[in-house]
């Protein structure tokens, strides 16, 4: 499975803070993301829609507005 390797170099991508390289990284990314859900038989724009059209699935608010994990 070659997704995980091109999510582990979006990961170091990012924690060498090159933005140039995070952009490609992102997009090869996606395009993995695209390939894997259509394969599944998956329409990826309509699942976030589906999910996200509503705002967040917790507080109903676009943005987000759920209180931060507090800890203690
Ligand atoms: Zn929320």
């Amino acid at each position: 499975m070659w997704f995980t390797e091109e999510v582990g170099e979006l990961a170091s991508a990012l924690l060498r803070g090159d933005p140039e390289q995070v952009g490609e990284e992102f997009g090869d990314v996606l395009a993995w993301l695209c390939t894997l859900a259509s394969i599944a038989g998956i329409d990826l724009e309509q699942v976030a829609v589906d999910k996200y059209a509503q705002g967040c699935p917790k507080c109903h608010h676009i943005p987000c507005q759920c209180p931060e994990p507090r800890s203690g």
